[in-house]
């Protein structure tokens, strides 16, 4: 066997300190560690070096008005959670950094993890994804029905952590300062209906699970997925810095509200109500409540902002169908524009869209499947209307009528 040394400090080959080859030359592992403290500075300045980039990102960090206006660009209406997603989102990063940066303050800022209430459809992943894209972190989207007990047959709780590394294109460190958004956690409640055989009777173990997690711990996780076993390599990732984002559309919660609303009037006594005030909005869900509608007190308190989400109206649906930067409209304006036609929707045409959106009962999330629908016979054709400006009207959302095709005068004959 041939004895190989380094080139610099001439230390032999071994396992502690191990060699890199180059052209005839080797470089051993601490003569590489002691070229890049020459180069790059020793590891307190290097520190130092972190630091200031930390404080750095907190003065670039956006504001929660400026936060807000992005989410503005994308999401219609639910002014009230985009506001307090907001100030969550910026009072975390600034938490993160603020206590990386000042190491003397012994006052710890409690993580501001979020819980999203609203019914299906009404934006609480697109949220979620667009905070994600405007602070360039990494987000793992992840479904809590689908959770299970490490042990138990699905996915283990910690399968979300390897997801968000894999987001963050296999950098730890970015994960940790990612978001995990975890929709459905109103399903792993202790009275669930629709609970399954292989999970534990009451979901309350996957909320133990989730808790482990939330609250902050070093994690050891295969680094592909998968479930645990032994002999294998683990990546360590902290919690701490992640911000969890839950979802869930809590059916039945207003049953509850409503009860507790019906206690109070009693306990006032003379608090004449109509029928409509008396009306409970989610805005008014307590931590008590949650505990009554099944997730246990311990993650409850790890998820210190409420903001609910408003059912999408028709009046909403038409502007989500055209405001947002990428509306669905704009899509397709943009799609047709490419074969030279001009794409137009009457305003009946948009509201017929969006009532047959709101009887499918799936939020803003229908609008996709119903458009694509109606659209599909004219973009078979689409092509042989180049130079043509094409209408769509309610008869074409409502009984798949022809479009009116109108040519325009404006193109040019060769
Ligand atoms: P959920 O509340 O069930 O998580 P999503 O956020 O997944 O709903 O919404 C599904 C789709 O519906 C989104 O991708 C988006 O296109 C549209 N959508 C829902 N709510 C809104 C909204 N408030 N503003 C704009 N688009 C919305």
């Amino acid at each position: 066997m041939i004895h190989r040394h380094c080139s610099f400090c001439d230390a032999s080959e071994s396992e502690q300190n191990p060699l890199i080859a180059g052209n005839g030359v080797y470089i051993c592992k601490n003569c590489v560690v002691s070229a890049y403290k020459i180069m790059f500075g020793d590891e307190k300045e290097l520190a130092k070096e972190k630091n200031s980039e930390l404080v750095d990102a907190v003065h670039k960090l956006m504001t929660p008005k400026e936060l807000d206006a992005f989410l503005g660009e994308y999401i219609i209406g639910q002014e009230r959670a985009r506001k307090l997603l907001s100030v969550a989102v910026y009072n975390h990063y600034k938490r993160i950094f603020k206590t990386t940066s000042t190491k003397d303050d012994d006052t710890e800022i409690a993580k501001s993890n979020i819980l999203l209430i609203g019914p299906t459809g009404s934006g609480k992943t697109l949220m979620a994804q667009t905070i994600a894209r405007v602070l360039n972190v990494p987000i793992a989207i992840a479904d809590a029905t689908s959770l299970t007990e490490a042990g138990y047959v699905g996915e283990d709780v910690e399968n979300i952590l390897t997801k968000l590394i894999q987001a963050a294109d296999g950098d730890v460190e970015r994960a940790q300062k990612g978001i995990i958004f975890l929709d459905e956690i109103d399903k792993v409640s202790r009275m669930s209906e629709n609970r399954s055989i292989t999970r534990d009777v009451s979901g309350e173990g996957v909320q133990q699970a989730l808790l482990k997690i939330i609250e902050g711990s070093s994690v050891n996780i295969p680094p592909k997925g998968g479930r645990k076993h032994p002999n294998q390599e683990f990546t360590a990732i902290d919690t701490t810095n992640i911000l969890f984002i839950c979802g869930g559309a809590f059916d039945g919660l207003e049953e509850i509200l409503k009860r507790k609303q019906g206690e109070n009037v009693l306990g006032f006594g003379h608090d004449k109500k109509t029928k409509d005030e008396a009306k409970p909005t989610f805005d008014m869900v307590e931590p008590d409540d949650l505990v009554h509608y099944g997730l246990i007190p311990e993650l409850i308190g790890r998820l210190p902002i409420i903001a609910s989400l408003n059912e999408i109206t028709e009046d909403d649906m038409v502007r989500i169908l055209t405001e947002p930067k990428n509306s669905l409209v704009k899509q397709y304006k943009k799609l047709f524009a490419i074969d030279n036609v001009e794409l137009n929707f009457e305003e009946d045409a948009l509201r017929a869209i969006a009532q047959k959106a709101i009887k499918r009962k799936t939020g803003a999330r229908g609008l996709r499947a119903i458009l694509e629908e109606c659209m599909i016979d004219i973009m078979y054709e689409l092509p042989d209307y180049s130079g043509y400006e094409v209408v769509i009207t309610k008869e074409v959302i409502e009984n798949g009528e022809k479009p009116v095709y109108i040519k325009k005068n404006t193109q040019k004959t060769a």
